[in-house]
């Protein structure tokens, strides 16, 4: 054959298998147009899962009558101009791909009125059909576009698509994706003409939780800890799940940067990492996050879908995104401890806070000091922090007693705690070791007689590997045979635990990854001594405490990091405030 150019037409099916998968696809980037053109309000129709038809109603800018059959033409975009503008993209769209790829693969009405004008303008076509003239069509200012019979002209790609009922669950989740991306953003859907949901506006913070509430439901919300933090050039804002609320898919993780929903592995790592002292790993995190950054700091042209981004200083982000994450999760009780203490590198405190209290700010301005104190109830902005801690009753209250040799009930200002002493103990055992690696674990303590372990050759070729990593924090040992370790020298904190089950659990852990690298051994780490903390030195339910141990003990839980979970992400305590207490007892209705 000789060389052509092909035909537009054919051009446009081509792309459009890059942008268009699914009805889904074609949802994401009409509801990008929309919120491009400034939308306040989007209505979704679905008929069929979208496969026979979809419609979205915005009353965003609107398209000009000169300028309907640009947006169906090819690189044919209002968004960018030049390299520079690309470098610093701010819309979600800038292609100019996604109407004429849509136009090739369905029959395709786009309907548009500008403000300036009196009436719209519309235009109808098949794919393949020439562009026609836009015809006047009465309409409310903003755009209105229905897409029907899509895949109908292309039979290979129309094989794809699922059920109706598959097909409609992605539009959802599509939906419900744009709708968090879009705070200010008011969405219906309706499927086969019934209205399945709709969420307004939520741009304070009250009306801003019940519509994350609605959008990924009210256990969620229950379970969110507010996060929001300015530093290292990142605005970070959003709710993290308590580790309790913890998945076995990673269905509820939702990441925006600036704006655009973005599924990044690294990012999913970053935050798992996060996650990894109070989470089994094999549980998934839940938690919807927003970043704003400067936009040349990221690179979104990667991939048609544009769901990929490349940062220009990845580690930085991603270290900055791990700490301050980590931070809010390990938030001892004390939050006051917190707000005051100034963060790694140097940005303010991360903000914590359970969903719904007036410690809520989107503002971007530093707490005031009393903060602490509004968590919990009587906040007096005059008097100094200091003197209000000294004053403040203990967070977790003074114990009043054991209760069947399991938990502590205790009294607080406003409300009961009960303690499980077993699981709260663990934790503080745990911290205090991990506290402890840093100087004493480094030193090694050699043997006398060297321990002769037998593992898999797989195992032991991932020990040979690991040695210079675990040399530093005092752990010997060499390969003594194909499937033998010579263990030499142990840590001298752990002298007196089992080393060849350490170094078991140790390889173990190190085995279900398929990297090696210091966070990973860090995590390692933690978890073999999470399993050391709950097989020796913690609590044994059943033994009787004193008041005095009791109280002793609930003072450590406060200033322990991450007090709130075991090592296993169970709760160590729950809280019944007075107004829980007394619905308990139908008071007061
Ligand atoms: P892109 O979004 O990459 O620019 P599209 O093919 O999605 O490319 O859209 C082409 C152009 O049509 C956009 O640049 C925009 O000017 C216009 N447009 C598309 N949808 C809308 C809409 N809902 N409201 C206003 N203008 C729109
Ligand atoms: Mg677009």
């Amino acid at each position: 054959m000789s060389i052509a150019l092909l035909p537009s037409h054919l051009v446009n099916q081509i792309a459009a298998g890059e942008v268009v998968e699914r009805p889904a696809s074609v949802l994401k980037e009409l509801m990008e147009n929309a919120l491009d053109a400034g939308a306040t309000q989007i209505r979704i129709a679905a008929q069929a899962g979208g496969i026979d038809a979809l419609q979205i109603t915005d009353n965003g800018t609107g398209i000009a009558r000169d300028e309907l059959a640009l947006a169906l033409t090819r690189h044919a975009t209002s968004k960018i101009r030049s390299l520079e503008d690309l470098e610093a993209v701010a819309s979600l769209g800038f292609r100019g791909e996604a109407l004429p790829s849509i136009a090739a693969v369905a029959d395709l009405r786009l309907d548009s009125r500008t403000a300036a004008d009196e009436h719209g303008w519309s235009i109808q076509l098949r794919p393949g059909d020439p562009l026609p003239s836009p015809r006047p069509q009465p309409m409310a200012p903003g755009t209105h576009i229905r897409v029907e019979r899509l895949f109908h002209s292309v039979p290979a790609r129309k094989r794809f698509l699922r059920t109706a009922r598959t097909e409609f669950s992605h539009l959802d989740t599509v939906a419900r994706r744009l709708a968090l991306g879009a705070p200010s953003l008011a969405v219906s859907l309706d499927h086969n003409d019934k209205r399945l949901w709709q969420v307004e506006s939520g741009l304070d913070a009250a009306s801003a939780e019940r519509r994350v509430a609605a959008l990924l439901g009210d256990e969620f919300m229950a379970q969110a800890l507010v996060i929001e933090h300015a530093g290292q050039g990142v605005e970070m804002s959003g709710w993290i799940a308590k580790p309790a609320f913890s998945r076995s898919q990673a269905d509820v993780q939702h990441v925006f940067i600036n704006g655009r929903y973005v599924r990044d592995r690294l990012l999913v790592a970053a935050l798992k990492a996060a996650y990894a002292d109070v989470l089994h790993y094999s549980r998934q995190p839940a938690y919807l996050l927003y970043l704003r950054l400067d936009p040349r700091e990221v690179d979104v042209n990667v991939h048609p879908t544009k769901q990929e981004v490349r940062f220009r200083d990845s580690r930085r982000i991603f270290d900055h995104l791990r700490r301050t994450v980590q931070q809010v999760i390990a938030a001892p009780l004390s939050v006051a401890q917190l707000v005051t203490a100034p963060a790694p590198g140097g940005g303010a405190a991360p903000r914590v806070a359970e969903a719904s209290s007036p410690a809520y700010h989107r503002d971007g301005q530093p707490l005031p000091a009393p903060f602490a104190r509004s968590l919990y109830g009587t906040a007096d902005a005059a008097r100094p922090a200091a003197q209000q801690a000294i004053e403040a009753a203990p967070p977790l209250g003074f114990a009043l007693a054991q209760i069947h040799g399991v938990f502590i009930l205790s009294q607080t200002d406003d409300g009961i705690i009960l303690v499980d002493m077993h699981a709260a103990h663990e934790r503080i055992v745990l911290e205090t070791l991990k506290a402890r690696i840093g100087s004493a674990m480094a030193t090694a303590q050699p043997l006398l007689l060297p321990i002769d372990l037998t593992v898999s050759e797989s195992l032991a070729e991932l020990a040979e590997a690991a040695i210079p990593w675990l040399q530093p924090l005092g752990l010997e040992l060499r390969r003594s045979g194909a499937q033998q370790l010579l263990i030499t020298a142990v840590p001298a904190l752990l002298a007196d635990y089992d080393h060849a089950q350490l170094v078991r659990d140790l390889l173990a852990d190190l085995s279900a990854s398929d990297e090696l690298d210091a966070q990973r051994l860090a995590t390692a780490i933690d978890s073999v001594l999470g399993n050391t903390a709950c097989r020796s030195g913690s609590i044994k339910a059943g033994r009787r405490l004193s008041l005095p141990e009791m109280n002793a003990l609930l003072r450590q839980i406060e200033s322990t990091p991450r007090s709130g979970q075991c090592n296993h992400g169970r709760p160590t305590w729950v809280a019944l405030d007075m107004a829980a207490l007394n619905r308990l007892f139908i008071r007061g209705r």
